[in-house]
């Protein structure tokens, strides 16, 4: 039975203060996602707990982190500080109600609480430091991924960053009470066996304990007092600053990580269009729960506008202040969007109740996200891939796209041209849909129709079938596939576009028909049972991810994992020598890397025709960046001072190339003019990856 004294009482009431108000305001936060769209993200169990190991307890995203290393370890440190220290608060709780000889059924340091005290005593050290290393960065380096990346994170700048100093400070005191307590203890309890036992495993308390004895056994009783009283004290109000704070991602991070994506990455999410009501997410309360516990879980720390290709060529987006934005207006806004949940759940029971919309219209010249944010996306996936907690970026992008399309009618004037080329050309570029097979004029290429048993279809895409310089790549890629004796065909006219760009641009209608009219042709031409080979990630990626949401099944193949199977199996011959590809760097694709996890093909098959491995930028593999096409921006026109092309160029010339190889016609088309607007066509030539093969073929 509990000894009912001081301890007890005072305890108990600071405990049921703490919890009763840190219930209140988590149930105002589950409420809210009660209140805003629903999405079903409770299937495929294993596949989250397999996510949750790996990202949320394994910390994977910090232990890979090559940009930043220092402070991911950091993090990692105080992740795994709080997991371990979680026993010994429960414990500390558990002291106030039973005495401070308490401890969890086998917990006692003759058992299995011994080496749970040493793990416990060197994590607290390891954390202390990790906080004094973080309070350093935030009190004298300030580096702009805390502090905020100018000008698209001038109101993050701006901020007091008091809060991250005031946590840092409490998870500090959390560990150092904990070890005075026990110092003091191991003082004033000397002798008392139980004590003894414990202080054999906590090497670090035992020696401040040494290090404080001349105090007297009555001081460190009160330091011990002081101790116990401060950790649980300090427990319960940094408990409650949690939800009020950046720091709501302790709570929010591992069900953050948990209910992340597991469709395909590159698979944007299809619209209903028969029956939505409405087009994309331009309120707060359109937003689906899964992207408002996003905006819980942000830490601010900023990874994501650190990789933006927005950010980093001074646009007004960065991911990062983005979905800050929200968040506070969503804060500002939670009650409203609790009553309109709740006026209409009566209004379905039959109590009718008409609730007023939420709020202003997010998405707009002077709103929460203005147009020329939402425009800026590369959808790149950069920010996405170096979150921490798996924040997700280009879906919220598409579905405020979406509402400015299709309900609006509102988007960068240059895209009228692409949305009637794709209408009534089936390309961006409006070119006569007669001319698609054009580059294949001078060869002896099969259509499917004439070679229906054809055991590969070449989709070629409409950069490669239209535009000059990627027609110079179909022509090499379809040489590579004639000499290796590949059994493939074309579908000549009659390919279609396969309306990546449109949904990227936010009009889903138009994707949605486009992709119907694709699956029909490719059906009317039995591809079902073919192999489709491509050699632009973004049809890959289409094909691959996007047009199973409308019955279209295909086995896709990428250009570089064929020709690396033929080089395998002998079908093609390469020179011996790289003469001419001394030096070749390779740009990764976004929509082969970091969203179809494509990165070694493309090297191999370089290395293989070259002789060497290429030059990696520091940006590359996972990290790589955008050319600044991707997410349809290779429509729109960019300031001649914001053009991410000249970034990269510029990333890719610090490695000294000859050539920059490449496997995606759209990074060609960037890459080349940035080449070109920099004046050096004469000493860097950007290459396909196909053009080093097809050149180098014997
Ligand atoms: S997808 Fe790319 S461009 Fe868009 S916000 Fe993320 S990093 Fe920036
Ligand atoms: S979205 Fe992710 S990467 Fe960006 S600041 Fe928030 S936690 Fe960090």
């Amino acid at each position: 039975m509990p000894e009912i004294g001081a301890r007890f009482v005072v305890h108990s009431v600071l405990f049921v203060a703490a919890v009763g108000y840190f219930a209140n305001t988590i149930y105002g936060r589950l409420r809210v996602l009660q209140s805003v769209a629903w999405t079903d993200l409770f299937d495929k169990i294993p596949e989250r707990i397999n996510k949750l190991v790996v990202y949320g307890f394994g910390q994977k995203k910090f232990v890979v982190d090559r940009q930043d290393p220092a402070p991911s370890w950091m993090h990692f440190f105080i992740f795994w500080g709080f997991v371990i220290l979680g026993l010994r608060v429960v414990t500390a709780f558990g002291q106030g109600w039973f005495g401070l000889e308490f401890h969890l059924p086998l917990m006692g340091a003759d058992m299995l609480g011994g080496p749970y005290l040493l793990l416990k005593d060197l994590i607290e050290v390891v954390v202390i430091c990790s906080v004094a290393f973080a309070l350093v960065r935030w009190l004298f380096i300030h580096p702009k991924r805390l502090y905020g990346f100018e000008p698209a994170e001038a109101r993050l700048a701006g901020q007091s960053h008091g809060e991250a100093i005031l946590i840092l400070c409490f998870i500090g005191g959390i560990m150092l009470t904990d070890l005075f307590f026990e110092a003091g203890r191991f003082i004033y309890a000397a002798g008392d066996p139980a004590v003894e036992a414990e202080r054999s495993w906590v090497p670090v308390a035992s020696m401040l304990s040494t290090l404080i004895q001349p105090i007297g056994a009555e001081n460190a009783r009160i330091v011990s007092e002081i101790g116990w009283w401060g950790h649980n004290i300090i427990i319960m109000i940094f408990v409650n600053l949690l939800p009020l704070s950046k720091h709501f991602h302790i709570i929010t991070g591992l069900p953050n990580v948990f209910f992340s994506k597991l469709e395909p990455l590159g698979a944007l999410s299809k619209q209903e269009l028969e029956t939505a009501e409405t087009f994309g997410t331009s309120r707060i309360d359109q937003f689906t729960w899964k992207q408002v516990l996003d905006m819980y879980t942000c830490t601010e720390c900023g990874r994501c506008s650190s990789n933006c290709p927005a950010t980093a060529t001074g646009k007004p987006l960065a991911p990062r202040q983005m979905l800050l934005n929200l968040r506070d207006y969503l804060y500002e806004h939670q009650d409203e969007v609790i009553e309109k949940h709740a006026a209409a759940a009566n209004g379905a029971n039959g109590e009718a109740a008409e609730a007023p919309e939420v709020g202003v219209n997010v998405v707009g010249a002077d709103s929460v996200v203005p147009d020329d944010v939402i425009w800026s996306c590369n959808m790149c996936r950069a920010c996405e891939d170096a979150c921490p907690v798996n924040i997700e970026y280009v879906d919220k992008i598409a579905d405020m796209r979406r509402h400015l399309v299709q309900e609006e009618a509102r988007f960068p004037t240059e895209l009228t041209r692409v949305f009637k080329g794709l209408e009534t050309q089936s390309n961006p570029w409006g070119i006569g849909a007669e001319k698609r097979d054009d580059w294949a004029a001078d060869l002896d290429i099969p259509r499917i129709a004439d070679k229906p048993d054809a055991e590969y279809l070449y989709y070629v895409g409409c950069a490669g079938a239209f535009d000059d310089r990627n027609k110079k790549t179909t022509v090499s890629f379809a040489k590579i596939l004639m000499k290796a004796g590949v059994d493939f065909a074309i579908l000549g006219k009659e390919e279609l576009c396969n309306g990546d760009s449109a949904r990227r641009l936010g009009n889903e209608y138009l994707y949605q028909t486009m992709a119907q009219m694709l699956i029909e042709t490719f059906d009317a031409a039995g591809i079902k049972n073919k192999k489709v080979i491509v050699n632009c990630p973004h049809c890959f990626n289409t094909i691959k991810n996007e047009l199973p949401q409308f019955g279209g099944e295909y086995e896709c193949v990428h250009a570089a994992e064929l020709v690396k199977e033929l080089l395998d199996e002998k079908k093609i011959g390469l020179k011996p020598n790289g003469d001419g590809y001394e030096v070749v760097t390779y740009h990764d694709s976004c929509y082969y890397g970091r969203f179809n996890n494509v990165y070694d093909a493309p090297r191999e098959v370089i290395q293989a025709a070259t002789g060497k491995e290429p030059q990696e930028m520091e940006r590359h593999g996972r990290t790589g960046m955008c050319c600044g096409a991707g997410g349809g921006r290779m429509w729109i026109e960019e300031d001649a001072d914001k053009r991410v092309n000249l970034l990269r160029v510029d990333q890719a010339l610090e490695t000294g190339p000859e050539k920059i190889a490449m496997s995606c016609p759209y990074c060609m088309t960037m890459i080349n003019d940035g080449i070109k607007a920099k004046d050096l066509e004469e000493k860097v030539e950007a290459v396909d990856v196909m053009e080093i093969i097809e050149r180098q073929l014997t």
